[in-house]
């Protein structure tokens, strides 16, 4: 924690120096995602989502199996290392966190097909991390298991970002993470499509690419593409369920804070996620059903639980439109699609609700302002209020917050 503080005061007075501001800001970046809150808690919940899907294969006998996410091998790698076979639970946690390519945002996107295909292929492309990622992984679970078993707000050691960071081509260790960019800390600073309607952008694409794989597949081979496909979509369904992901304006904030690099956006982004995943939301989904959900490490604790059945629920029904596809012949996109959106988190009604607006204010929401220029609201739950601040002041503000109080 003190190692922490000082990093973070040492990035604070750099982004304050200019022309040094954007090195420095770029630290910050990569110090709040080393800090744990973006990613690594991540993993476990994802991980689980993925294995209790049951998903359906036709069998030798003629009949249906029905398998689980974590005993479904979905994607095979030979690497220098040896056989690497994944899971389609494997690409849940994977997918977009670990593995991806860090300039592709499917949200943005004029192609988010050839996107999201491009997404798929850094499987191939970065494999030779991939039992180094492992490795890490089985002793993340191994720490976060008893916060897993009391329901606990999960709590993962820092080293574990340093040592995805090192797995993943960066180097490893607190200073070394902030001098070597990895794959994992490259795609933790464009993120974009983890959060609101870039989630659902990501998943619509990747799940409709889903179901034309599985209309076509011929065999129980070519089925299990399909879910390999559907494993990467279904991870930025379930980022939806958590609510640091609804409504921080992730996008936003970083053409908000254009003109200073990713650090000071990264910040912004950190502090929203975290107070809209602690002290949760009321979600919405398409239907106008409404349930309370909390954020990324409490995904295990009991506030959490209508939450995470409904996410089990919504992941179950959209493998299940893949197996459909693949037995009728027929992709049938566009009414899957808004079967899928009348069951999956509704960004723009979860925002606008109005028992969410009163009771948690949102920390940030982007408005133009009456010349044009952008302008951030920003709402301190406890004592601060700052309006039409610029980027730098708010981050530096935020930043000061968060390290001295
Ligand atoms: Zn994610």
């Amino acid at each position: 924690m003190k190692l922490q503080r000082t990093l973070l005061q040492f990035s604070i007075l750099g982004m304050l120096l200019n022309p040094l501001g954007s090195i420095f800001a770029e630290n910050i970046a990569q110090k709040q995602l080393q800090s744990g809150h973006e990613l690594q808690f991540d993993s476990p919940e994802h991980f689980d989502l993925g294995a209790y899907a049951l998903l359906s294969l036709p069998s030798s006998q003629g009949g249906v199996d029905k398998i689980y996410g974590n005993k479904l091998i979905v994607k095979s790698l030979q690497t220098s290392y040896g056989q690497m076979n994944l899971s389609f639970a494997d690409i849940f946690w994977l997918g977009g966190d670990i593995i991806g390519e860090p300039k592709q945002i499917i949200g943005s996107s004029l192609t988010p097909a050839i996107t999201f295909q491009n997404n798929l292929a850094a499987f191939d492309k970065y494999k030779d991390y991939i039992p180094a990622v492992f490795t890490v992984y089985s002793n993340v679970i191994n720490d976060v298991q008893k916060f897993v078993d009391t329901g606990s707000t999960l709590v993962v050691p820092d080293k574990y970002n340093y040592e995805y960071n090192k797995a993943t081509g960066g180097w490893g260790g607190a200073a070394g993470s902030l001098l070597k960019s990895g794959l994992y800390l490259k795609l933790a600073q464009y993120n974009y499509d983890h959060f609101g309607e870039n989630a659902v952008k990501s998943y619509v694409a990747g799940h409709t690419l889903a179901l034309e794989y599985a209309s076509k597949a011929t065999n129980a081979e070519e089925l299990k593409y399909a879910y390999f496909v559907e494993g990467y979509a279904d991870h930025f369904l379930t980022d939806l369920f958590a609510t640091g992901h609804s409504r921080t304006p992730r996008v936003e904030i970083v053409n908000y804070c254009a003109n200073l690099g990713q650090g000071p956006a990264s910040f912004l982004t950190k502090l929203m996620h975290d107070q809209d995943g602690t002290t949760g939301l009321t979600l919405v989904n398409g239907k106008g059903e409404t349930w309370f959900g909390t954020g990324d490490e409490n995904f295990y604790t009991p506030a959490n639980k209508d939450n995470k059945l409904r996410a089990l629920s919504v992941v179950q029904q959209s493998v299940d439109q893949v197996y459909n596809a693949y037995v009728s012949k027929n992709a049938n996109v566009d009414l899957n699609i808004t079967e899928m959106k009348k069951v999956m988190p509704d960004i723009e009604a979860t925002a606008n609700l109005a028992q969410n607006t009163a009771m948690f204010p949102p920390m940030y929401k982007i408005v133009k302002g009456t010349d044009g220029s952008l302008i951030i609201n920003q709402y301190d739950a406890k004592t601060k209020s700052y309006n039409q601040l610029r980027c730098l002041s708010s981050a530096t503000a935020a930043a000061w917050n968060y390290a001295f109080n």
